[in-house]
């Protein structure tokens, strides 16, 4: 059989990994990329993941980077079953729609830009509402350990990867030639003893193992103190009376995060009179499919639950649906705490509380998730002293807190202690969903520690998998995106302003006012690059 992966690779998002086997083609996961432009390039090329000839998709969990581009093959012509959790499946489908709804409202505004340029150009969205809502039409949940076959010699088993509700780690059964070779996929593998979900669990056995490796260079900081750094970060705003701002993914961060609020109000530590807004529609309709599914909680979750109490409420809970409740927060004066997505800080109602409190000394920003490389909140977090949000520049005076324990990844030691667990010392491990340089720590950690053979593939890389792990060849991706040819892009800057030197008579000749409007145009330019050289 082959594989070929198509995100994931060398990076975080994306995940993708197609399987061609002797019967079937298909693959495991669906996920956006996400980060900078170059990397989002990505999600228009599906054709090189031959939608129409893919018989059916697992997808391990409902996060963006591991489901987002389902509507984009269903568009381009896919129409097999995909094959989930069940919590997967609700939570898959408002997030597909959500991102639909992004992916519309981006496109539209971008056709305007265009057309205020006078070129009346058709942008049209990378998919839409009704792309998502026919793969809604194509799910098929499943529970945990309930083996199924997708095609014939083919059997996939869904195992609690402990990461979000309803992750799976994918353990893939494939007979080819009367051999049975075994693939695992772990999707993402939680943090052992996070809040609401059991601990990832526990598998020994696999010809060919496929790991993420997110925090491979890395222990989570603090992992035992995470709820006392949450109390901090409320009291020191919450004494100044200033807002406490968190940016949370949608799915899990923030009920966890609700779970926590509930924690410190059980042990009597939240003030009474301060209000928490969960504002982001997406995550409130997420809270409610949460609990429906109490059976994929850990035990102490549902004996909570079974006491009669609610872990994702609050007394001073409210949620904010509508744009104007949400923009009444920011007019509202006073300490608040206020939940909302994105997490990464790139897009939706969170940009707008940064903007009212990123400049107030005496608010915090509490970071309790992942910032992807090139998001802004990966710059806040990074310590920038501006940053631009809405076409503004923002003074970053607020206190920037990171709290690491909250991570629903594994960190590094966790990695290890899982794979510990394998007993067939010749499985070949290759670890994807990482970045290359914490790959490649981890990397040498598994091969010293655990004499496993690890490879770190590359996007696009394509590999021949032998039965019972024997041979595998390797081919060498066809392109190399990630390449920055600096001389050419630094080089066409510079021809450009040459020419514009050229152009001085010209445009000393032309109206005052129009020699104002380049001047200023010029200008932007130049504080632009004035910005690029301070990040650096
Ligand atoms: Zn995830
Ligand atoms: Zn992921």
């Amino acid at each position: 059989m082959k594989i070929k992966f198509l995100g994931a690779a060398r990076a975080v998002t994306g995940s993708c990994f197609v399987i061609e086997t002797d019967n079937a083609r298909f693959a495991v996961d669906c996920g956006m990329h996400q980060g900078n432009a170059q990397i989002e390039k990505r999600n228009w090329d599906t054709d090189i993941y031959e939608p129409e000839r893919m018989d059916f998709f697992l997808i391990t969990h409902a996060h963006i980077d591991h489901s987002g581009l389902l509507p984009r093959v269903v568009k381009k012509g896919f129409r097999g079953p995909v094959y989930l959790t069940e919590p997967t499946g609700d939570l898959v489908k408002i997030l597909l729609l959500d991102s639909a709804h992004i992916q519309e409202t981006e496109a539209g505004w971008k056709r305007k830009r265009l057309q205020r340029r006078g070129n009346a150009s058709d942008v049209s969205p990378l998919y839409t509402k009704k792309d998502a809502e026919a793969v809604a039409q194509l799910i098929k949940q499943k529970t945990y350990n309930q083996s199924f076959s997708p095609a014939d010699g083919i059997t996939v088993n869904f195992q609690d990867a402990g990461h979000i509700l309803g992750a799976a780690i994918v353990e893939i059964f494939i007979e080819e030639n009367g051999t049975t070779s075994k693939l695992v996929f772990t999707g993402d593998i939680g943090r052992r003893h996070q809040l609401m979900v059991e601990d990832p669990k526990t598998i020994d056995q696999a010809d060919f193992l496929f790991i993420e490796s997110t925090y491979g260079d890395r222990n989570h900081k603090g992992e035992e103190e995470s709820l006392e750094e949450l109390f901090d970060a409320i009291d020191y705003s919450y004494s100044r009376g200033e807002k406490i701002i968190i940016p949370a993914f949608a799915v899990e961060r923030t009920q966890e995060m609700l779970y926590s609020l509930y924690l410190l109000n059980e042990q009597g530590r939240l003030p009474k009179d301060l209000p928490v807004y969960l504002d982001s529609p997406l995550a409130i309709k997420a809270t409610e499919i949460f609990r429906l599914y109490h059976s994929y909680m850990d035990k102490d979750t549902r004996r909570i639950i079974k006491s009669g109490d609610d872990p994702l409420n609050l007394p001073q809970l409210q949620f904010s649906l509508s744009t104007e409740q949400s923009m009444q927060i920011n007019e509202m004066k006073g300490s608040a705490i206020v939940i909302s997505a994105s997490g990464m800080c790139n897009a939706g109602r969170i940009k707008h509380h940064l903007r009212h409190n990123l400049w107030r000394p005496g608010a915090s920003i509490v970071f309790v998730g992942y910032q992807a490389q090139g998001t802004p909140g990966r710059r806040i977090v990074e310590g920038v002293k501006k940053i631009r949000i809405f076409n503004d520049d923002i003074a970053v005076k607020a206190k920037i807190w990171t709290i690491g324990g909250f991570s629903a990844h594994a960190g590094q030691t966790q990695l290890l202690d899982w794979l510990r667990n394998f007993t067939n010392k010749k499985m070949p491990v290759f670890l994807v969903h990482g970045e290359y340089s914490a790959q490649e720590t981890l990397a040498a950690l598994v091969r010293e520690k655990l004499g496993f053979d690890v490879t770190i593939p590359d996007y696009q890389e394509e590999i021949l998998l032998k039965p019972k792990a024997e041979v595998k060849e390797i081919k060498k991706p066809a392109v190399e995106y990630l390449s920055v040819d600096w001389n050419n892009v630094i080089g066409a800057l510079e021809s450009k302003i040459s020419d514009i030197k050229k152009l001085k008579n010209e445009i000393e000749s032309l109206p005052l006012g129009r020699q104002m409007e380049i001047r200023d145009a010029l200008e932007e330019m130049n504080m632009n690059m004035d910005e690029i050289k301070t990040d650096i």
